[in-house]
């Protein structure tokens, strides 16, 4: 997940981390060895052991390691590719089909945020157990998910399988700050039929450790911040002239406040309002079925506008961030800047609310969007894709939904959706919301997680190349 702060709403908050603990009890079809359980925490011990954070120039030696292991693993020298980027690269590794169909691309992230070892209970980079959890940094967020990719490659090896058409496994190396090996390499994959993300989506579990749904990240708001700047000649502040530029920036202000962009709807959002108001009580979940049903409905649109957790899932939303004005407490200010940080609807340009902005801001402010946003149209909710999903989730928690997700914002599908990729975050942990600390402090997963994410895995690549 990126830097950037997703604010997904409250029923999927927790899949932040990337990706997301097997139930007890669950019937894989194909039931994962413990030899590949083994693998697969070796691996990620090993992943965590590589301080991949920004800046230290540890990714080319993690993507040489994980070269190794796949290598190690039945892939030929040729199939696997580094493309350096800066301090950072991407790994690309070719796992061959039986023909030239557009390939699925397997997507995770090999870099993780900064983690101060002073600040943590544990070491960051050394995985750690107490028997219930492993704690690291990226032992979630994303080393987990690119783990359970790894591994199930490796398994798929050793079991013979060949898919039906190329299977792509390409790990980034900036998703946590710049984004920039997404945004390089993604174009080379433009045929490909989708991406099927590590780092977003997963499985939810209530705090009793039972399966409550399955979220499936299939869209992104676009995240942007917009600077909006007015300035004034000023002059003493014993001698008033009328006009003040702290005044009218709070006008401005106000008046952003006060708008509210048009409702929208997108096939995700309407998906997600029908499941999930089948899990929410009350004249909440009944604004929810009646807005999935109408999304005209004024009184469904005022009831969920009311919720901070679901506002942004229909309509796009600024809000005033920063605010930086005048020099001197005896003068007139001459400059005020104000920062109005929006998330935008899938499908709607920046500029498009560059340009809104700047018609509330009225002409005595200048509005700008200084640093490039990165939109991206929300992804079809494929049939085939559904439906594979539904077996994989149904071999660890069987029957429990599938919700569909727009998430804030932003992982690197973002950069595949915008050349037209269908891209689909559906990491393959069930976690309960309060094991989250992706990103924070003491970072963990469930140790019991591993078979079913392994499992679910399997079932979902074998589904989907057969
Ligand atoms: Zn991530």
């Amino acid at each position: 997940m990126s830097h950037t702060t997703k604010l997904l709403p409250a029923l999927a908050a927790f899949f932040l981390a990337g990706c997301m603990t097997a139930p007890a009890g669950a019937a894989p079809q194909r039931a994962v060895s413990q030899a590949d359980v083994d693998k697969a925490t070796e691996i990620l011990g090993a992943s965590v052991a590589f301080d991949t954070v920004a800046g230290r120039g540890r990714v080319p030696a993690y993507a040489d390691y994980l070269a190794g292991v796949l290598k190690a693993g039945g892939f030929a020298d040729e199939d696997i590719e580094l493309v350096p980027l800066g301090e950072t690269a991407t790994l690309i590794a070719t796992y061959h089909g039986k023909s030239a169909e557009a390939p699925i691309v397997l997507n995770a992230h090999m870099d993780v945020v900064e983690a101060n070892p002073a600040d943590w209970v544990r070491d960051p980079f050394r995985m750690e157990t107490d028997g219930t959890y492993y704690y690291g940094r990226g032992v979630l967020d994303d080393k987990y998910g690119l783990t359970m990719l790894v591994t199930t490659l490796l398994r798929l090896k050793r079991e013979g399988f060949v898919p039906s058409h190329d299977l792509i496994l390409v790990l980034t190396g900036d998703e946590e700050t710049t984004q920039k090996t997404a945004e390089a390499i993604a174009p080379r994959f433009r045929d490909a039929r989708f991406v099927l993300n590590a780092d977003a989506g997963g499985g939810t579990l209530g705090e009793d450790g039972t399966p409550h749904y399955y979220s499936l990240q299939a869209g992104e708001k676009t995240y942007a911040d917009y600077e909006i700047v007015i300035t004034n000649p000023g002059g003493h502040s014993s001698r008033p002239t009328g006009s003040n530029a702290i005044v009218d920036m709070a006008g401005v202000i106000e008046r952003i406040a006060a708008y509210e962009f048009p409702v929208q709807t997108s096939e995700v959002t309407l998906g997600y309002f029908r499941e999930s108001a089948k899990q929410t009580p009350g004249d909440l979940g009944e604004a929810m079925a009646k807005f999935a049903a109408d999304p005209s409905d004024a009184d469904a649109v005022a009831r969920l506008s009311k919720e901070p957790e679901y506002i942004g899932q229909i309509r796009t939303t600024c809000v005033a961030t920063l605010i930086d004005g005048g020099h001197a407490q005896n003068a007139l200010p001459q400059h005020v800047s104000a920062n109005v940080n929006c998330r935008i609807f899938p499908g709607v340009s920046p500029d498009s609310i560059l340009q809104k902005l700047q018609e509330l801001a009225g002409p005595g402010a200048t509005v700008s969007l200084p640093l490039a946003a990165h939109s991206s149209d929300a992804s079809p909710l494929d049939p085939t894709l559904m439906a594979a999903v539904r077996k994989a989730v149904d071999v660890e928690a069987p029957g429990v939904p599938v919700i569909p997700n727009m998430s804030a914002g932003a992982t690197d599908s973002l950069f595949f959706r915008a050349q037209g990729i269908p891209s689909y975050g559906v990491c393959g942990i069930f976690m309960k919301p309060s094991d989250d600390f992706s990103h924070g402090l003491n970072e963990r997963v469930p140790v019991a997680s591993i078979p079913g994410a392994l499992n679910y895995w399997h079932t979902l690549l074998t589904e989907l190349s057969k």
